[in-house]
C-alpha cells in the first residue's frame, strides 16, 4: 500500500495513465458534461462555471492504432488529437473547444475533423496580438460568445456569481501549482521530474478543486531532499513526456523551473477576482507571458525565459521541441544564441509523442547532464 506521501503521486499517475477513465468516472458521479479543450489557453473558468469538466487533450492519451488519416507533416500533438477523435476514442467528450493556437491546429481541425461528428464545437479565435488596436474589445466579444455557448451546451447559464466562484477556484489551483514550482526551485530534487509531469498532467483532466487538494497533499510532505543532484535544469517547450522525465530523473537532474505549455504556461497568471468577470478573463489572457503561439510586440519570449531561468537558479536549459512544431522551432535559433552568449549549456531535444525514442533521449540527456560537471 502506498505511504501517505506517495498516495497523491500514485493517484495522479493513475489519472495520467487512463485520462478517459477519469473523465468517465467524473461524468457518472456528477451526471454532467465534459468539454474537450484543445491546447492552449481556453478560458476554462467559463466551462467550470457552466458545470462542465474542462479536459485538455494533448494527443498522447491513447496509443495510436493508426495515423487515422492524419498526414505525416502534422505535429504529433495535433495529429494525436485528431486521430483519437477520428477513431472514436473520446466518446466521453460532449463538446469541443478549438482555440486558434497555431496554423496546424486551425488547419487540422478544419480539414480533418470527422464531418459526421455532430458534437457542439466552439472555435475560440484569439486576437492576433495582445497590443493590437481593438484586441480587448474583440477578446471580450469572444469571451461573451463562449459564455453563452457554454451555457447552451450545459443547460446551465453562466451567471456572474458562478463565474466569480470559478475564477477563485482556478486562482487557488494556480497558486498551489506555483508553490510546487517554487519548492522545486528552492530545494532542487524535492520533487522529481516524473512527479512534476504527473501533477501537471493530472490537472488536465481532474476537476480543479480535486487537483488543488492533491497538490496540497503533495506539498505537505517533508522537505528532506533524497540525495545530491548533478544538474539543475530549466525546461522549456510545449510538453514533457513521461520517458523524458524518467531519463532526467535517472541522470540525477533536478528540474528547478519550466515554461512548458503543459506546465507553467498553463498554470500561471491569476485573473482578477472582483469587477466584471468576463473582463477579468480578457485581461488575464492579454497579459500572459510571451509564448511562441501568441504574438505581441512587447517583451520577447527569450527575454522572459532568461529572466525566469535566472530566478530558478538553473545551470542549464533544455528545450523539448515537438517535432514539426513551427512556432517553437522559430524560437530555437535565438534561444541557442542567447544561451551561447551567456555560457548556458543548452540542448534542444526533439520529441515525437508517438515514436518515443527512449534510448536516444536517455543517452542525450545523460550527456547533457554531464556537461560542465
Ligand atoms: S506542438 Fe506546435 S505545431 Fe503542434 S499544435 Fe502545438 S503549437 Fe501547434
Amino acid at each position: 500500500m502506498p505511504s501517505g506521501e506517495e498516495r497523491p503521486f500514485r493517484f495522479a499517475l493513475e489519472v495520467c495513465r487512463n485520462p478517459a477513465g477519469a473523465v468517465s468516472r467524473w461524468k457518472s458521479v456528477s451526471g454532467r458534461k465534459a468539454a474537450g479543450c484543445i491546447p492552449i489557453y481556453v478560458p476554462e473558468e467559463i466551462l467550470h462555471a457552466a458545470g462542465m469538466l474542462p479536459v485538455t487533450i494533448w494527443g498522447n492519451e491513447f496509443s495510436p492504432a493508426s495515423s487515422g488519416g492524419v498526414p505525416p507533416f502534422v505535429c504529433s500533438v495535433a495529429g494525436g488529437i485528431v486521430s483519437a477523435i477520428r477513431s472514436g476514442k473520446w466518446e466521453e467528450i460532449d463538446a469541443w473547444v478549438f482555440p486558434s493556437t497555431c496554423d496546424t491546429i486551425q488547419n487540422a481541425f478544419e480539414v480533418l475533423f470527422p464531418p459526421n461528428d455532430d458534437r457542439p464545437r466552439f472555435p475560440f479565435v484569439f486576437p492576433a496580438s495582445a497590443d493590437a488596436p481593438g484586441a480587448p474589445e474583440y477578446m471580450l466579444d469572444r469571451v461573451e460568445a463562449f459564455r453563452e455557448w457554454a451555457g447552451t451546451v450545459s443547460g446551465r447559464e453562466v451567471s456572474e456569481g458562478a463565474l466569480e466562484r470559478s475564477v477563485r477556484v482556478y486562482n487557488e489551483n494556480r497558486k498551489v501549482f506555483a508553490l510546487l514550482e517554487e519548492r522545486m526551485a528552492e530545494t532542487p530534487g524535492s520533487f522529481t521530474g516524473t512527479e512534476l509531469w504527473a501533477y501537471a498532467r493530472a490537472g488536465m483532466v481532474l476537476p480543479r478543486e480535486g487537483h488543488t487538494e492533491i497538490l496540497k497533499k503533495a506539498l505537505s510532505r517533508s522537505r528532506e531532499v533524497p540525495g545530491p543532484t548533478r544538474a539543475k535544469v530549466f525546461l522549456t517547450g510545449m510538453l514533457a513526456t513521461g520517458p523524458v522525465m524518467e531519463a532526467l530523473d535517472a541522470a540525477g537532474a533536478a528540474i528547478v523551473g519550466n515554461d512548458l505549455a503543459l506546465g507553467n504556461r498553463h498554470y500561471s497568471g491569476s485573473a482578477d477576482e472582483s469587477g466584471d468577470m468576463s473582463l477579468s478573463l480578457v485581461r488575464r489572457h492579454l497579459r500572459r507571458d510571451p509564448c511562441s503561439t501568441l504574438h505581441e510586440s512587447g517583451r520577447t519570449r527569450i527575454e522572459r525565459l532568461i529572466e525566469r531561468f535566472a530566478w530558478s537558479g538553473a545551470d542549464r536549459l533544455l528545450m523539448l521541441r515537438v517535432r514539426q512544431c513551427e512556432p517553437e522551432s522559430g524560437d530555437v535559433p535565438d534561444m541557442a544564441d542567447e544561451c551561447r552568449g551567456r555560457g548556458i549549456p543548452f540542448l534542444c531535444l526533439d520529441i515525437d509523442l508517438h515514436a518515443e525514442e527512449r534510448a536516444s533521449a536517455r543517452v542525450r540527456i545523460e550527456a547533457f547532464v554531464e556537461m560542465g560537471e
